[in-house]
C-alpha cells in the first residue's frame, strides 16, 4: 500500500508539473501575443426576433498563435486572469472593438464587449471605457458591456457605483450567462441592467425539457416587468427560435443566425425570417 501510495503521489506531481508548465507557456505566449499583435476579434450578429433586423454584434476574442493556429478564449482567458495579463488584453479588446465599430457603415449597429469579473476593477473600468470611447469617437449608445453575476459577489457597492457611472455615459450593461450563477434575482434588484442574456445551456434544452421551457418563459416575463431587454444566446435550431419567439424573447444570437466571423455584413441579411 505504501509503495502504491508513493507512485500515485509521483504520478500526481508529474501531472501537476505538466499543468504548471503548460500555464507558464501560455503566459509567456500571451505576453508575446500582446507585443506582436496576435489577438483578433470575431463578431457574432444579434437579431431582433420580432422583425429580423440586425441590431449589432458581440465581440469575441481569438488568439492567432503562430504555431498552434487559432486558440479560443476558454483556453487562455482564465490564465490571463490568473496572471493579471487580462488587464492589458481587456484594454486591447475594448479599444479595438470601439475603433472597429466606429468604422461600420451602419451607425445604428451596436457592439457588445465582454468584461470578466477578474478584469473589472471598480473605478478603473469606467476610465478604460471612457478612453476607448474618446479614442474611437464611437457613440456611447452603441457600446454595451457584458458582465456576469460573479462580478457582483464581492465589493458590491464599488462595483455597482462603477457600473452606474458607465451607464451614465450612455453605455448599456448586459448581464451575461444569466441563470448560471447564484442569487440572480437579488442582483437584478440591486442593479438595473439594460439587458439580460439567457445562457445557452437553457436555450439548448428548450423543447427537450419542460422545466427549462418554464425557466426561459419566466426569465422573459421577468425582463418584461423590469423593462429589461432579453437576449437568448446559443440559438442553434429553428425549434429553439420559434419557442423563444413564442415566449416573447427580444433578441437572438447563435450559430443558426450567424457564427462569430472576422467580417461584419454590409447589409442586414435575414437568414430565416419570418420564422414558421
Ligand atoms: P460568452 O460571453 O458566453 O460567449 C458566448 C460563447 O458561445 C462564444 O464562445 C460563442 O462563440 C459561443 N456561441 C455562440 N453561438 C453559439 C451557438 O449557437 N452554439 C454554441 N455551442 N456556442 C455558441 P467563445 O467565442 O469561444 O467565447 C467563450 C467565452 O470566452 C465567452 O463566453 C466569454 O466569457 C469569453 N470571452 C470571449 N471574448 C472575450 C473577451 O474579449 N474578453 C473577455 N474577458 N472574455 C471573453
Ligand atoms: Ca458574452
Ligand atoms: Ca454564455
Ligand atoms: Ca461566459
Amino acid at each position: 500500500a505504501k509503495h502504491s501510495g508513493r507512485s500515485t503521489f509521483a504520478w500526481y506531481t508529474a501531472e501537476l508539473d505538466a499543468e504548471a508548465q503548460k500555464r507558464k507557456e501560455v503566459e509567456e505566449g500571451l505576453t508575446k501575443a500582446l507585443k506582436f499583435d496576435q489577438f483578433k476579434l470575431l463578431y457574432q450578429p444579434q437579431y431582433s426576433l420580432r422583425d429580423g433586423e440586425l441590431k449589432g454584434y458581440e465581440a469575441l476574442i481569438r488568439w492567432d498563435h503562430p504555431a498552434k493556429g487559432t486558440i479560443r478564449p476558454d483556453i487562455f482567458i482564465p490564465i490571463a486572469e490568473d496572471t493579471g495579463l487580462i488587464e492589458e488584453i481587456g484594454t486591447w479588446v475594448l479599444n479595438h472593438a470601439c475603433l472597429e465599430a466606429a468604422l461600420w457603415e451602419d451607425k445604428s449597429r451596436r457592439i457588445a464587449v465582454n468584461v470578466s469579473a477578474a478584469q473589472f476593477i471598480a473605478g478603473e473600468t469606467q476610465h478604460r471605457v471612457a478612453t476607448a470611447l474618446r479614442n474611437s469617437g464611437l457613440d456611447p449608445h452603441r457600446l454595451e458591456i457584458e458582465v456576469t453575476e460573479s462580478l457582483l459577489i464581492s465589493n458590491t457597492d464599488a462595483v455597482i457605483e462603477t457600473l452606474r457611472q458607465i451607464r451614465d455615459m450612455g453605455v448599456s450593461i448586459a448581464m451575461d450567462d444569466f441563470g448560471t450563477g447564484y442569487s440572480s434575482l437579488s442582483y437584478l434588484s440591486l442593479f438595473p441592467f439594460d439587458k439580460i442574456k439567457i445562457d445557452k445551456a437553457f436555450v439548448q434544452n428548450l423543447g427537450k425539457d419542460a422545466s427549462t421551457d418554464a425557466i426561459v418563459t419566466s426569465i422573459v416575463g421577468l425582463g418584461r416587468s423590469l423593462d429589461v431587454i432579453i437576449t437568448a444566446e446559443g440559438v442553434e435550431t429553428e425549434e429553439q427560435a420559434v419557442l423563444l419567439s413564442a415566449a416573447g424573447c427580444d433578441l437572438v444570437q447563435g450559430y443558426m443566425f450567424g457564427k462569430p466571423d472576422e467580417v461584419t455584413r454590409h447589409e442586414a441579411e435575414y437568414p430565416i425570417f419570418p420564422l414558421n
